[in-house]
């Protein structure tokens, strides 16, 4: 990371902790790591994206239902599923610093590294031909690129078959070969590479030894899989049909970090889509370009959002592609869209002995529905938002000189609060009772907050570091003329306008609805 991305990283955790949005769990206790709370107003920007996805995907399909599938499984979901067998990550101490990581993470860490030396060896060519830089040949022609280019195709290649293969000697020897060291302690002292199993379980209350022992999902998908013909019948949905859930997902992670982009207890929001076999690749493309619709419609500039191919497909599917978001930390997995083919219902109906066939009438013929399936990371979601929205802008002040602010720039349908209602000053009465009277006029709309603390410009700054689209201030004209003014976050314009206008204009810009248009 470089030192600025590490700043704005810096930034984004003390200004969620700061703002209320993001704590640290248990943190008297000195905090429990990769598990963290939402605040007052994390919880409402994360219930807003939860809201966002599920009208999407829900509402705005006639073809997809959602359910709420219980945590805990029957143990034998897991089994079906592979993840008792392979839901592993390759593992690695460091005898030195005992330090623990992932094996093929720090692979990646160290191809990323070569590309950065690529990257800035063709920003120095792009400054010294200027316009006629043909970037394209560049890399393909430079010597020093096309022989980094090289390794880093040979580094992917060899990983991509020892993670295929599950060969952790392999990975060992890449390390090895590639003479990566340990962050921390700069020593090359490895054990070997072994697999981790990333499920959590714990043990029923009733039964005891192996026979009691349950797992807390580390998907959500597999709810919706063991559900598919309850779904079905109870809503005579045709294939092709969705199901969508948004639920808690926990996993051993090995390395967490990077705040919640990486936690052991986190949000998914998952929809399987179950289609005629032969037809997956049509409604992977389909649900590829919705879902990257879906993110652009926040607003969200389309260089910060990219698709990645997998590079080795996991167990069950047969094309993967990750929508990655420019973190602070740079590009990484926001969401996944997976050819899951017939694997899962076929594992369960074999492990189950119950069938879980669909009746095509068109086709007058039974079959296992193959499934495409989209999935997102609610709190990977609320890192991307908040990673794009934190800004620090010069603004004109009350006396017009320039001032700096800091701004959360949030989509006004996903800001936690939507309208601050500010008496011009705190100690007149009628003033103070006229707003409160115009506060609850508007609660029963939208969440708004009442704030009459410190002068009127610190208010402001206040409501701008959570977002909130709209202030309404009070005055004394207010008095007169049942009038208000109201200011808008971004553009920091004031209108006077009839308090009975300010729930019109403020829905106006705040609806949900506005991301659908
Ligand atoms: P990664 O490669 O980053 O571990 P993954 O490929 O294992 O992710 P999936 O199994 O595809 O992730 O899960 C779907 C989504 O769930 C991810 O795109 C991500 O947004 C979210 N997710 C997965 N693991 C975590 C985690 N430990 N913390 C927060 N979100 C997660």
């Amino acid at each position: 990371m470089s030192a600025s991305s590490e700043d704005q990283f810096k930034n984004i955790v003390s200004h969620c902790k700061e703002y209320g949005f993001i704590f640290q769990s248990s943190e008297i206790y000195d905090g429990l790591s990769a598990a963290y709370d939402y605040g007052p107003y994390g919880v409402e920007l994360k219930n807003n994206i939860k809201d966002y996805w599920w009208q999407a995907m829900v509402r705005m399909h006639d073809n997809i239902v959602g359910i709420d599938a219980a945590i805990f499984m029957h143990p034998k979901t897991w089994k079906a599923s592979g993840h008792v067998d392979a839901f592993n990550d390759p593992l690695i101490d460091n005898k030195d610093s005992n330090k623990r990581y992932r094996a093929d993470v720090m692979i990646e860490e160290y191809i990323e590294k070569i590309e950065a030396k690529i990257s800035k060896e063709v920003d120095k060519a792009v400054k010294r031909f200027g316009d006629d830089f043909d970037e394209a040949m560049y890399r393909l022609t430079n010597e020093r690129v096309v022989a980094n280019q090289i390794k880093i195709d040979d580094i992917n290649k060899r990983l991509a078959t020892c993670m295929t293969d599950g060969d952790m000697a392999g990975l060992k020897t890449l390390i090895e070969d590639l003479e990566i060291a340990d962050p921390v302690s700069g020593s090359r002292n490895w054990t070997e590479v072994r697999q981790f199993n990333l499920m959590f379980s714990t043990q029923l209350g009733n039964i005891a030894g192996e026979e009691g022992k349950l797992y807390l999902r580390p998907e959500t998908a597999q709810g919706i899989f063991v559900n598919f013909l309850n779904v079905q019948k109870t809503t005579r949905q045709k294939v092709p049909f969705g199901i969508a859930q948004i639920g808690k997902a926990f996993r051993n992670e090995i390395v967490a970090r990077q705040f919640i982009f990486r936690m052991r207890e986190f949000e998914q929001m998952e929809m399987q889509f179950f289609v005629r076999p032969g037809t997956e690749m049509e409604f992977y493309k389909y649900w590829k370009e919705e879902r990257m619709k879906w993110h652009l419609a926040l607003g969200t500039p389309a260089e910060k959002l990219k698709f990645k191919d997998h590079d080795n497909l996991a167990h069950y599917a047969n094309a993967a592609v990750d929508i990655q978001f420019d973190f602070p930390f740079g590009f990484r997995e926001l969401e996944g869209i997976h050819s899951r083919t017939d694997y899962d219902l076929k594992s369960h109906q074999e492990l189950s002995g119950k069938k879980l066939q669909y009746f095509d009438p068109e086709l007058n013929e039974n079959y296992v529905p193959f499934v495409v399936e989209t999935s997102i990371g609610c709190d990977r979601m609320f890192l991307a938002l908040m990673s794009h929205a934190l800004v620090e802008e010069t603004v004109p002040d009350a006396d017009g000189k320039d001032s700096t602010r800091t701004v959360l720039k949030l989509p006004p349908s996903l800001a936690p609060i939507k309208c601050a209602v500010l008496p011009l000053v705190k100690n007149k009465e009628d003033l103070t009772d006229k707003a409160r009277a115009v506060l609850h006029q508007l609660k029963a709309h939208f969440p708004c907050q009442y704030d009459e603390k410190d002068a009127i410009g610190r208010r402001y700054r206040r409501q701008d570091a959570i977002g909130t689209p709209f202030c309404v201030t009070v005055d004394f004209q207010t008095l007169e003329d049942e009038t208000v003014t109201i200011r808008e976050r971004d553009t920091l314009e004031q209108v006077r306008v009839g308090i009975d206008q300010v729930t019109a204009i403020v829905l106006e810009k705040t609806t949900m609805a506005n991301l659908f248009a």
